[in-house]
């Protein structure tokens, strides 16, 4: 019965809708449904509760809404996991070695390249791009963008619309989705809509929203199992890197480090010190060292970070709501995604750009009234390289040769093709700056993930930091015996046959993709900061 009831207040709401737009609204047809692509930066999987995962880190019941409602995507993967490099694969459905966008220390993208912002444009979307862009160049193939300033500050950030800076005064989250809400009121009503919704949270520095800071009520969160660990098992890369909680991170105590307080107006400021000073006191007191300090510094993580996760979860609502208000809802396609995946203390890391699973993989769930089932999950292996064609082909329009995914939109409708890929090519490249990580190739299959830590050919000048990398090394890791990626189990025996078999793929990929045989120099960052 109250089904039945909402029911009819849905039919009354949306009869109500079509006589306000005197039937504007609905002149789109089924081929044509409306995209909101809302992406965050930096987003753990860990930290979406519809995945469930273990340390139940925090509730996003808005986001989760998009799994109940629609589908949930289990092997979501990214190609690079790095910000810029991701969303330029995100937009132009090609790897990096394609688009040119390897890293963040030298590259800007070339926005005369194909993307589907311009492609559904030319098929007569209406497209808007608004909040972290974080790609050099100015936004192309958008009716309106306004971006944040390179990685954007979380307050009173200042914004570029149409080449001018405009200031804003609040907290970045509520920004962005502000924005985003006022292009959706006043959009042509007439056309189908794609608007890119990209938040900079929850990319350091981790800066809550004034009303999060009490949001935990200081809760001490479950560790992970492999907080400490020493990397035995594993090669150089593992041990050489650095990212880790322990010794990387800053300690952010004093209201100095690590936060850009001073974009803090005296009224907020005054509400930011009265949660943090006496929590900083309390810890300086304490004179932590060793373990105890690690452990204090992850829940410090912890909180800032989740508490950013918080504010784009109640944002990810209001734009839920609207839709469900304006009757949108029913012919829109909703998307959460991050552009990679993040580390959450496993392996002692904070940080992403590994081919492992907490950085590769990112959430991705996707509402589509009337054609994903609601609560479906797939477990596919799907990526970011994957979603220009999907948005072109939802909108018949045509997709150019060079972009190297595939669409999805058979998994949506809950049909995987036969031939769907078994393997995921991956590549990182920014070395040394930041973190040092070396740059490797690898895949992802269901059951393995395969890669090769290489040694770069360098060509012409030599780039001190990668000429000193010693020689190449390959890995293995096991899934199913594994899955918190451990020990590689490359060279023994039992695994001969599945290593020979991957690695065969890894090169057969390698090819079809086309990839060079040596990158150029400047796509590992070009100097040797650390
Ligand atoms: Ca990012």
């Amino acid at each position: 019965m109250k089904s039945q009831n909402r029911k009819i207040s849905l039919l009354a709401r949306v009869a109500c809708l079509w006589l306000t737009l005197g039937f504007s609204g609905f002149s789109q047809t089924p081929s044509h449904p409306n995209i909101l692509f809302i992406l965050s930066d930096d987003h753990a999987w860990q930290a979406v509760s519809a995945y469930g995962e273990s340390r139940h880190l925090i509730q996003t019941p808005n986001i989760d809404r998009l799994a109940k409602e629609g589908m949930r995507f289990d092997r979501f993967l990214v190609n690079n996991s790095l910000c810029g490099p991701s969303r330029a694969s995100f937009i132009t459905g090609t790897y990096s070695h394609i688009n040119g966008y390897y890293n963040l220390q030298n590259c800007r993208f070339d926005g005369s390249q194909p993307t589907y912002p311009q492609l559904l444009q030319k098929a007569g979307y209406q497209t808007a791009m608004i909040g972290k862009w974080h790609l050099e160049t100015n936004p192309t193939g958008f009716d309106y963008w306004e971006m944040l300033l390179e990685q954007g500050i979380y307050y009173n950030p200042p914004m570029i619309r149409d080449g001018q800076k405009v200031k804003h005064t609040g907290y970045v989250t509520d920004i962005i989705t502000d924005l985003s809400l006022d292009w959706l009121k006043r959009r042509d009503p007439n056309k189908p809509f794609m608007l890119m919704c990209w938040h900079k949270a929850p990319h350091r520095n981790w800066e809550p929203a004034l009303r999060d800071l009490d949001f935990d009520h200081d809760r001490i969160y479950p560790l992970p199992d492999n907080l400490f660990d020493d990397y035995s098992g594993r090669g150089m890369a593992e041990h050489e890197q650095n990212m880790t909680i322990a010794k990387t991170m800053l300690l952010k105590v004093d209201n100095k480090v690590g936060f850009t307080l001073k974009e803090l107006t005296p009224e907020q400021k005054k509400i930011w010190d009265a949660y943090y000073v006496p929590r900083n006191t309390a810890f300086l007191e304490k004179k932590l060292t060793g373990r105890a300090l690690t452990e204090w510094k992850y829940n410090r993580y912890m909180h800032d970070y989740l508490a950013c996760i918080k504010g784009v979860d109640d944002n990810v609502g209001r734009l839920l709501k609207y839709l469900d208000d304006t009757g949108l809802a029913t012919n829109t396609i909703v998307i959460y995604s991050s552009d990679q995946g993040f580390f959450m203390g496993e392996h002692g890391w904070f940080d992403k750009r590994w081919i492992f699973q907490e950085s590769a993989r990112t959430p991705f769930l996707i509402r589509w009234p009337g054609v994903i089932k609601a609560g479906s999950v797939n477990q596919d292996l799907v990526a970011n390289i994957d979603v220009a064609e999907t948005f072109l082909q939802v909108a018949g329009a045509p997709i150019p040769n060079r972009m190297q995914g595939r669409s999805f939109l058979p998994l949506l409708k809950g049909n995987t093709p036969a031939g769907w890929r078994t393997a995921f090519y991956y590549h990182y490249y920014e070395y040394p700056a930041s973190h040092k990580v070396r740059p490797h190739y690898g895949i992802i299959t269901t059951n393995y993930t395969l890669v090769h830590f290489y040694k770069p050919e360098v060509q012409g000048k030599p780039l001190k930091a990668i000429a000193a990398i010693p020689n190449d090394y390959w890995e293995l890791f096991d899934h199913q015996k594994d899955p918190a990626q451990m020990r590689s189990v490359f060279g023994e025996p039992t695994y001969a046959q599945v290593q020979t078999n991957l690695m065969q793929e890894v090169f057969r990929l390698r090819s079809e993709l086309k990839e060079p045989p040596h990158d150029n120099p400047k796509s590992y960052g070009g100097d040797d900061r650390d």
